[in-house]
């Protein structure tokens, strides 16, 4: 048994056996091409199977990740959950290379090459829910390394709510954008939601009121109240900006920042339209120098306005979470409101009662994992006067900017966590965990 997710090593094999298993469908490349499963019958026949089989362990398993990497003489899966990693078992080196050509086939890939990175996907089905399957390969020096990221379409990412923005960030980035000038950035660690929030960001903003373009590649992402720009071939990025200023453009999305060159040309834009965009930084006081490197200090502090930054932590499984009495002390010292006088936690490791009581199953939410599903926090800086002279003076270091920060008393994210603990979506070591990382 290679997946042997959700089943326990003491279970009678009979009974393994008789279960029916529910495998992923794959519903053809989204790019659409059509997969011919005829030409590749003998490749098929070994490794349908098995592809279906990986998919499915992970799926089953609420991965949004799974990789399978050739180690030596085993393809080995591992598993994302929540974005923590865990062994999805192995299987043997020549299966991996037959699985990974398959699923190489599903999605639309060349699956002669086999030197060269290449991407596509798949549309799938789960347990009645649809997936897209985003299929990466990447030459690695043993073979072919798969990457699948599995999104499922059922859970929405819309809106401010869907992410849980608090009603401050949301007035905030309202009262930002209100003005119709200056940056707001998005900024954090990869793999934490900042494109996401970016998208929920330019969300927030009310179409109704303001006229909202978007210069940015924004893949197949509907953005309703938002007219995607359509350069005129050949000209620059200044000549787009001036032609959307005749179209009366005031709110714009673009691209993340990546270089002086383009921060310092919507700098030059910056008194009339407000950029929304990402910023490659892992924190505010990082996107502060960022920006402060590639436009200076004085336009840093004239035209930066906020600058948001996400972060995800495990919430924990509300079939199994465990309640309990916080001590007062501990309640007082974390900073958690007075009120709290319940916490919640996974439950603990099973110990028998006495020797040789059988061990309750999983948990069928969680697979005892203890937490499913994650939750945004959100950190933002904006530009007080005092804040705007830190940052002109050339002077804001990271210790100075979280020092302002706490003076203008902006919302930190230790704040944001307490609060879901508070609330009982997360536990204190949840918390202590995604601090420490
Ligand atoms: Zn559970």
């Amino acid at each position: 048994m290679i997946f042997g997710f959700g089943k326990r090593k003491d279970e009678e094999p009979e009974e393994e056996e008789e279960e029916e298993i529910d495998y992923v469908l794959f519903n053809g490349p989204v790019n659409g091409t059509e997969v011919n499963l005829k030409a590749n019958a003998r490749l098929a026949e070994a490794a349908l199977i098995p592809a279906k089989e990986l998919v499915t362990d992970g799926l089953s398993r609420r991965a949004e990740r799974i990789r399978l990497e050739p180690k030596g003489k085993a393809g080995v899966v591992t598993l994302s959950v929540d974005g923590q990693a865990y062994s999805g078992g192995k299987m043997p080196a020549q299966q991996a290379v037959a699985v990974v050509q398959m699923i190489k086939l599903l999605a639309g890939l060349d699956i002669k090459e086999r030197k060269k990175p290449q991407t596509g996907g798949i549309k799938a089905q789960f347990q009645e829910v649809p997936y897209e399957l985003t299929v990466a390969v990447a030459p690695t020096p043993e073979g072919e390394r798969l990457t699948i990221n599995a999104r499922n379409l059922k859970v929405k990412m819309d809106t401010p709510d869907d992410l849980g923005f608090t009603p401050w960030l949301k007035e905030k980035i309202r009262e930002i954008t209100g003005a119709k000038q200056g940056f707001l950035l998005i900024c954090g660690a990869p793999f934490t939601g900042v494109t996401t929030t970016s998208y929920v960001v330019l969300r927030t903003v009310d179409a109704y009121l303001y006229n909202i373009y978007s210069i940015a590649d924004v893949g197949t992402r509907e953005l309703r109240g938002v007219t995607q720009y359509e350069p005129v071939a050949g000209e620059t990025l200044a000549q787009s900006l001036q032609r959307i200023k005749r179209i009366e453009a005031e709110i714009i999305f673009a691209d993340p920042l990546k270089d002086a060159e383009t921060a310092k040309t919507y700098a030059e834009w910056a008194d009339q339209f407000c950029f929304i965009c990402e910023i490659p930084a892992k924190d505010p006081a990082g996107a502060i120098q960022q920006m402060t490197q590639w436009i200076g200090a004085a336009a840093t502090a004239e035209h930066l306005k906020g600058v948001v930054m996400p972060k995800l932590i495990r919430t924990l499984c509300s079939s199994c979470r465990e309640a309990y009495k916080p001590n007062p002390k501990l309640v007082a010292k974390m900073g958690l409101p007075p009120e709290t006088t319940l916490l919640y936690r996974p439950p603990a490791p099973f110990e028998p009662e006495k020797p040789g009581d059988p061990e309750p199953p999983p948990c069928e939410q969680c697979g005892d994992v203890g937490y499913a599903g994650r939750a945004g926090m959100y950190e933002m800086v904006w530009m007080s006067e005092e804040m705007k002279q830190l940052v002109a003076s050339g002077k804001a270091t990271p210790d100075a900017i979280k020092a302002q920060a706490r003076k203008d008393k902006m919302q930190s994210m230790a704040q944001e966590g307490l609060r879901l603990v508070a609330q009982g979506k997360t536990s204190l070591e949840e918390l202590q965990r995604v601090f420490k990382g």
